[in-house]
């Protein structure tokens, strides 16, 4: 069956981004019943067909997966804790934590740096990230005056050549810190990935979107 014979209130599409999301969420859509047809990382679709014509996948930046599903270009979608809190999560529904693609949003400074004393002298820190939202909250919520230079990637790099004194990054084994003789001094929070849904596919499409939601719930808090 083509998907242009399915009408459009049974026709789901799913938004993910490449890497350990997509990987983590194959599981899950196992669980419901869903096979994806392609690998991103080898495919250069961007559209990707399931064994269900109802159903399919669209590849989009980690950070534009709530974007995609806010505005109702896909109707639910998989995103981390920390690119929600920097969407603020307007338009969405978020039913499940996931609890998959888990890692812990740090602050973390070149070894040797006293960042303790700096922090307690009230010296004003320049902060490199792409997390902007969430470490103003979090430097304000401790009164450490902070200068924030927002970046896109490789946030590493800016203490090893003088751009900021500190960084703010998801940080999962450790091992990027090590590489590039960074040390965490202090954990903001934990994060996951949480399932998004749009709200008006939310009431329109419940029928076909509850049996998945449903089966994803069930499929993570086993793995919890
Ligand atoms: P690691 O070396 O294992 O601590 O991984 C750190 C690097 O991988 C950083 O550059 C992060 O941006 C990225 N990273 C690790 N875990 C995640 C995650 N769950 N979501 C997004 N990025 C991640």
């Amino acid at each position: 069956m083509s998907t242009s014979t399915i009408p459009a209130k049974r026709q789901l599409i799913l938004a993910l981004s490449k890497g350990r999301i997509f990987e983590d969420t194959m599981p899950l859509l196992e669980a419901a019943g869903i096979t994806v047809l392609e690998n991103p990382e080898t495919s250069r679709k961007l559209i990707l067909d399931t064994n269900d014509p109802g159903v399919r996948v669209i590849i989009v930046r980690a950070s534009d997966v709530p974007t995609y599903v806010q505005y109702g270009a896909a109707d639910f979608g998989v995103a981390g804790k920390d690119v929600l809190l920097e969407h603020g999560g307007e338009g969405l529904y978020q039913p499940i934590d996931l609890k998959i693609a888990s890692c812990r949003m740090s602050v973390a400074v070149n070894a040797g740096f006293d960042y303790e004393t700096a922090v307690r002298q009230g010296a004003r820190l320049r902060v490199a990230t792409k997390f902007v939202q969430t470490a103003r909250e979090h430097f304000a919520a401790k009164g450490v005056h902070v200068d924030l230079i927002k970046l896109y990637g490789s946030m590493e790099l800016a203490p090893l050549v003088g751009l900021s004194d500190a960084i703010v990054d998801v940080v999962s084994t450790g091992s990027t810190l090590r590489a590039n003789n960074l040390v965490e001094v202090e954990t903001i929070m934990e994060i996951s990935s949480r399932l998004v849904v749009n709200q008006a596919a939310l009431k329109l499409k419940r029928e076909r979107l509850q049996p998945i939601l449903e089966a994803f719930e069930r499929a993570s808090s086993k793995q919890s």
